[in-house]
């Protein structure tokens, strides 16, 4: 998970809203929710859905919100997440501020048997209430990957407090499934059918060689991998589009960088 920082809501889009929730029959103000979702996700299924996919795409980067896979803009692989449920929530329902673009979870696709793998992100998620938040930056710097199994962790040495980080590492294992499924122990069972487990994991290797090759050059240094770094970090701005699971390789470059700057 990566930290995304939420632009304004478009002109466009907003007036877009303003339009719908004057139309006369759409009963935007009578509308109470929970009761009256259906008919509130009808007005949000009014709203210009391919400008909104195509905003968050360039907001996040490609990358959806919660597992950081590759996401297009396109509905084919990219749907828009209310952060505040639909049914909760009627003035968040309409809102941009409230989207996010995430993945489909493994919902489309083929058809894998349910007891070896399992939905992640919004598919997962149905309408459960987050405490963790991308667009909450202190929560995001907060966010670590174990090098040996790919697993993604709520660091504890941050400061976040106990409650926060437990809260997260909930939302993250138990509502979004981006570990997989768990045993009773703790372990991972299975990956998510979009193998995010095992894609992170490929990461982690990949990461592992290059500083044994880095290492045996002579070149791993600090200021050798902070260069590295500030190269990443050029892909999460603006409008750039980064490459799947940015924040392991991120993630993993600045606790080496840490570790050898400490040394020195
Ligand atoms: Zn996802």
């Amino acid at each position: 998970m990566l930290y995304i920082r939420k632009k304004r809501t478009p002109d466009a889009i907003e007036k877009t809203v303003d339009e719908i929730k004057k139309t006369p029959g759409s009963g935007y103000e009578e509308i109470h929710v929970p009761e009256d979702s259906q008919q509130l996700r009808a007005l949000f299924d009014m709203m210009p859905k391919n400008d909104l996919r195509n905003e968050l795409y360039k907001e996040q980067h490609g990358l959806c919100a919660y597992c950081m896979k590759r996401i297009t803009g396109q509905q084919s692989d990219t749907r828009i997440e209310h952060y505040k449920a639909l049914s909760t929530d009627k003035k968040a329902a309409l809102d941009y501020q409230n989207f996010l673009g995430v993945c489909y979870g493994g919902e489309k696709g083929d058809k894998v048997d349910s007891g070896t793998s399992c939905l992640c992100c919004d598919a997962a998620r149905g309408e459960k209430e987050l405490t963790i938040n991308p667009w909450n930056k202190r929560q995001m710097e907060a966010i670590g990957y174990y090098k040996k199994t790919g697993e993604i962790f709520v660091r504890q040495d941050v400061g976040l407090g106990i409650d926060l980080q437990k809260a997260m590492q909930r939302d993250i294992d138990d509502v979004l499934h981006l570990n997989g499924e768990k045993d009773s122990a703790g372990r991972i069972k299975w990956d998510t059918r979009s193998k995010l487990v095992a894609s992170r994991r490929c990461i982690c290797d990949s990461v592992c060689s290059q500083f044994e090759r880095w290492s045996k050059k002579g070149i791993l240094t600090a200021d050798f991998l902070q260069d590295k770094i500030e190269k990443l970090e050029e892909k999460l701005r603006d409008d750039n589009i980064a490459d799947e699971y940015i924040g392991v390789r991120l993630y993993l470059y600045k606790r080496k960088e840490e570790k050898l700057r400490r040394k020195h």
